[in-house]
């Protein structure tokens, strides 16, 4: 769900009314709660907002309430037409068979648990394994809505390709990986390797430094918010707010958004996100590495996406448009989705990634 501009109009124009009584922040940013009047369609939009982040991001005891009999029956429909990535294997790997597999993976609750402090979202020593050998066996890209270099440091796997930022920041080994080189910019990383790196709203930067610096202000104020500067996305954290105050950060937020006509505002698992209100998603990301790679368009290639939030729908809708491939959601719930096939949790992704390995490994051993 992405809230632009255009839906805010309302809210702009009750701001402009009430200019007179506006406060000026250090960073040069005229905004003020008190002085914003919503309407009733206004209201309607930050609820709407806070609705649809309840239904996304539902509480442990959620998932308790109501008959269990009911819960079990909906989810065994649900499993029904989103089979466990495990329980069909064989045919995965059957369609797979004699193609390139590239492996997408998102990183927070894919590769790590969902961690109620997202700077404490680090990744088991087994699942770094893991991935290690699975970028030995194909090429293997993380896609996160985090700061690229933060995954980075998570993972810390030099041989994988990075796109942070829900894509727009994309960062792969300038020597390549699996044989593949992608095109890009040439670059040095912080830690002073070559790499290539493809920057899509890279003219964006400034704004977003100034857009943190406003929201920081209104996050500090509110119980258990967190702000995360992702480069070209910002992301704020509602995973430790009380859910009575959800509205209210919401609303700030919004109101905040109306001084950054350039940007837009994206729901995540209990996250809000501020990012370039341009055409480009993680789905553009992984198309735009399959071409970098020379691997787009080709029926001989098997893109795999492992994720588990609603950005990464953007994703598993390309999977589905080229008609190859597969996309798998990592949930314990019944969740509208455009994968194909899921995982329930982390745990079930390393077995799934372990079992690919093996498979591969003995494809290898066969030839
Ligand atoms: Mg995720």
């Amino acid at each position: 769900m992405a809230f632009g501009p255009k839906d805010n109009g309302v809210i702009a124009d009750t701001l402009r009314a009430t200019s007179k009584h506006m406060l000026t922040t250090p960073a040069g940013f005229a905004f003020s709660k008190l002085a914003f009047i919503p309407t009733k369609n206004d209201l309607g939009l930050v609820n709407g907002w806070v609705d649809a982040m309840k239904a996304c991001s539902p509480p442990h005891s959620r998932y308790l309430k109501g008959d269990p009999f009911d819960i079990a029956l909906q989810y065994r429909n649900w499993i029904l037409k989103h089979p466990s990535a495990l329980t069909i294997f064989d045919q995965i790997v059957e369609v797979a068979k004699g193609k390139q597999i590239v492996m997408f993976l998102d990183y927070d609750g894919t590769l790590s648990p969902i961690v109620k402090d997202p700077e404490s979202a680090v990744m088991s020593e087994a699942m770094r394994s893991a991935v290690k050998k699975l970028a030995a066996c194909f090429p293997t890209a993380i896609i996160s809505g985090r700061n690229r270099e933060k995954v980075f440091d998570f993972v810390r796997l030099p041989e994988l390709y990075y796109a942070g930022s829900h894509g727009m920041d994309i960062m792969g080994p300038a020597q390549g990986s699996y044989g593949l080189k992608a095109k890009g910019e040439k670059a040095v990383d912080g830690k002073g390797n070559e790499v290539v790196l493809f920057q899509p709203a890279k003219d964006f930067e400034s704004t977003m430094d100034k857009v943190f610096t406003v929201l920081e202000d209104i996050v500090k104020k509110v119980n258990g918010a967190k702000i995360e500067h992702n480069k070209f996305s910002i992301s704020v954290h509602f995973r430790c707010v009380q859910e009575e105050d959800w509205a209210n950060l919401a609303e700030e937020v919004q109101v905040a958004m109306q001084f950054f006509p350039s940007l837009c505002l994206t729901q995540g698992r209990k996250v809000l996100e501020v990012r370039p209100a341009i055409a480009w998603d993680k789905g553009k990301a992984l198309e735009y590495l399959l071409n970098a790679l020379g691997l787009e368009g080709r029926a001989d290639v098997f893109p795999v996406y492992i994720g588990d939030d609603r950005t990464d729908e953007d994703a598993f809708k390309v999977l589905n448009k080229q008609r190859h491939g597969l996309g798998i959601l990592v949930s314990t719930a019944v969740k509208e989705t455009n994968a194909q096939s899921s995982l329930r949790d982390p745990s079930e992704v390393l077995e799934f990634l372990q079992r690919l390995v093996s498979w591969q490994q003995a494809q290898a051993s066969s030839d």
